[in-house]
């Protein structure tokens, strides 16, 4: 069972990388997860900011 821990461990690092990469500008933000939490949109502040003022 090691084999398919270690397997199951590196699919959640992997999910837990996408999480912080925002997916308006594609950049690992730390804000990106705040914001999903926050906005429900999966973006890094700075694109929050260019969607607060300028709404697509
Ligand atoms: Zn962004």
């Amino acid at each position: 069972m090691t084999k398919d821990d270690k397997k199951k461990f590196s699919e959640d690092d992997i999910f837990q990388d996408l999480n912080d990469i925002c997916s308006e500008c594609k950049k690992i933000d730390e804000t990106v997860t705040q914001n999903i939490i926050l906005t429900g949109f999966k973006i890094c502040e700075s694109c929050r900011i260019s969607k607060t003022i300028f709404p697509i």
